[in-house]
Formats: structure tokens, sequence, C-alpha cells
């Protein structure tokens, strides 16, 4: 990740991921060949395979040709749009075309630019630097504004986009939903002690156990505030939720962190978990994790509620 939005290197352009979309394997070579200053450059020779790659391997560019069979470079464009990972990947439109309506069809599709073939490799090169530039400070905000610099979490914003995402998603289908609110235990005492530098040492290191307890590719886990932390499981129950944290409380015990101020004597977490079906109503989803949370804590720490 940059740490500044202003500092993108030139490095990070010629690694970005550019995908040439043609049904004719001689056009895609010559831009291959033009391309070369670039390491991650790919071919598909269909729309359908567009769509197919991107869902796989999101680029940072797409060139994209307009008449191909079977599915159009306008349809294409449009279906790559409405894919939320390709949001903000510029598309340029590669076009044989030349009328003020096939112009217009361009940017109405949602593409970002369209170059006319063959076209001046030097012109095609200055505008995908340039597209690539803006697609890549783009997203370093976009790191910055919903991640945690010091876990590599999501953060609290984060959190609530896909909080309610993932909420609506429930309700439609009718599968349940389980929250875990995890929090340090004794982090006070454990930062006035070992100092704020090992403090935030320990708050890099949970993360990394929470992470590593998470493995279906829709749970998610969020750094939601100072030493708290947050998950999101979607297609859980109550009981697989508890199952989880558990996992998580007993792989931050593994971590064996000392903390002499505490009665167990090592860094420990606390969770509180609720879910959908049990709770009954999404809006109270989080103040019923929070409260068990505060029971755990009120038991003795170091559980699960
Ligand atoms: P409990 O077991 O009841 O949760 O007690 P606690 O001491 O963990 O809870 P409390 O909310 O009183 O204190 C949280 C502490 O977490 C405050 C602060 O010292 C520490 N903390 C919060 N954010 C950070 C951070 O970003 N870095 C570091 N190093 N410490 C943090
Ligand atoms: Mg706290
Ligand atoms: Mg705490």
């Amino acid at each position: 990740m940059q740490n500044s939005t202003t500092n993108l290197s030139s490095q990070d352009v010629v690694n970005a991921k550019i995908l040439l979309v043609d049904d004719d394997k001689i056009n895609t070579a010559i831009l291959v060949r033009s391309l070369k200053m670039f390491q991650q450059v790919y071919e598909v020779h269909s729309g359908v395979d567009a769509i197919e790659f991107c869902k796989e391997t999101p680029p940072d560019l797409v060139i994209l040709d307009v008449v191909m069979p079977s599915m159009d470079g306008y349809a294409t464009c449009k279906i790559l749009k409405s894919m939320p990972e390709m949001e903000n990947c510029p598309i340029i439109f590669s076009t044989t075309l030349e009328t003020v309506e096939d112009e217009i069809a361009c940017w109405e599709a949602g593409g970002s630019d369209f170059v006319t073939k063959p076209g001046i490799p030097q012109t095609l090169m200055k505008r995908i630097e340039a597209h690539l530039q803006l697609k890549l400070k783009s997203d370093a905000q976009q790191e910055l504004a919903y991640f945690d610099s010091l876990t590599g979490l999501g953060n609290r914003r984060h959190y609530n986009n896909i909080y309610k995402e993932q909420v609506s998603l429930a309700l439609r289908t009718k599968k349940d939903l389980s929250i875990v609110v995890l929090d340090l235990d004794y982090f006070k005492q454990f930062n006035d002690k070992y100092g704020h530098q090992q403090g935030d040492q320990c708050l890099i290191n949970v993360a990394q156990a929470i992470k590593s307890q998470l493995h279906r590719p829709t749970d998610s886990a969020m750094r939601y505030g100072g030493e708290e932390f947050v998950l999101i499981l979607p297609d859980t129950d109550l009981n697989g939720a508890r199952y989880v944290a558990n996992k998580i409380i007993s792989a931050i015990m593994a971590q064996k962190t000392p903390h002499i101020c505490s009665p167990y004597h090592i860094v420990t977490t606390s969770a509180g978990v609720s879910s959908l079906n049990s709770v009954g109503n999404h809006k109270e989803l989080f103040s019923v994790a929070d409260r068990q949370l505060y029971e755990a804590k009120r038991l003795g720490r170091n559980a699960c509620a």
C-alpha cells in the first residue's frame, strides 16, 4: 500500500495488470508487442472470456475491441462495469469505427476512452499511462479510506459498508448471518506496562491470529476501534460464530504474548456473538453482540459469550 496518494512510483504503473480483449489474435499480438514495457499483459478473445477473467483477476486497465462476434465490446463493457471489483477499472475501446454515434456508444457503455486501430503506439502508451496513474491513485485513496494502516484489516467505515451489503443479502436470501465483537483484555494495562509500540505490535499479531482463523471467502474481519475487532460471518448461525470466536480466542492465547498485569499472564481476548436468526431484528445485531461481549468480560474474560 502507498503511504500517500502522491508517491505512486513508475514501477507501480509498470506492474499494473492490463487485459487485452479482441477476437482477432493478430491485433492482440501487435498490442502485446507495443506494450512490452508492462510486465502483466493478458489477452482473451471474447467478451465472455473477458468477464470470466475479470471475476478471477480484476485488472487495472482493459483495452476492449468493439466489433466481436456473439457479445460485442459495448455489451461486454456494460457487464464489466456492473461488477463491483471493476467499478474503478478504466476501459479503453479500441475501434475501427469512427462515426459520432460510435464514439457516443463508447461513452454510453461506460468506456473511459477510445483509440482507433491501427493507432500510433506512442499515443496509446501515453493514454494507458494516464489512465493507470488515475486508477492506481484512486485505489491507494480507497485503501487509505477503508483500511487500517496498522493491521491491514478493514476499518469501521469498511465494516459499515460490508455490514449493510451482507445483512441485506442475508435478509433477501433468508440465510443466517452472525457478528462477532472481540476486545482485548486488560489492554490499557498492557500499554502502560510495555509501552505503546509493543501495544501496536500486539494489535498486529492479534489481527494475524484473527485472519488465520477465517477460511471462507465471504467472512470478513475489521478493526472497529482501538483494540476492538468485529467479524461479519455470512451464512453462519450462532453456534458457528461461537466456534469461530473460540478458535480466535485460542489462536491469540497460542501466541503467548506476555502480559504480567493480566490474571492469565498472557494477552487474551473476550468476544460477544449474535446472529440474525437468534436476535430476530437486524437493527440490534451489533448491540446484542456488544452486550454479550460485556457479559464475557463480566464473567472473567478470555472467553466468548
Ligand atoms: P477490558 O479488559 O475491560 O477490555 O480492559 P481494557 O484495558 O482492554 O479496556 P479499555 O477500553 O479500558 O482500554 C483500551 C486500551 O487500548 C486503551 C489504550 O491503552 C489501548 N489502545 C487503544 N487503541 C490502541 C492503539 O491503536 N494502539 C495501542 N498501542 N493501544 C491502543
Ligand atoms: Mg475496548
Ligand atoms: Mg479491552
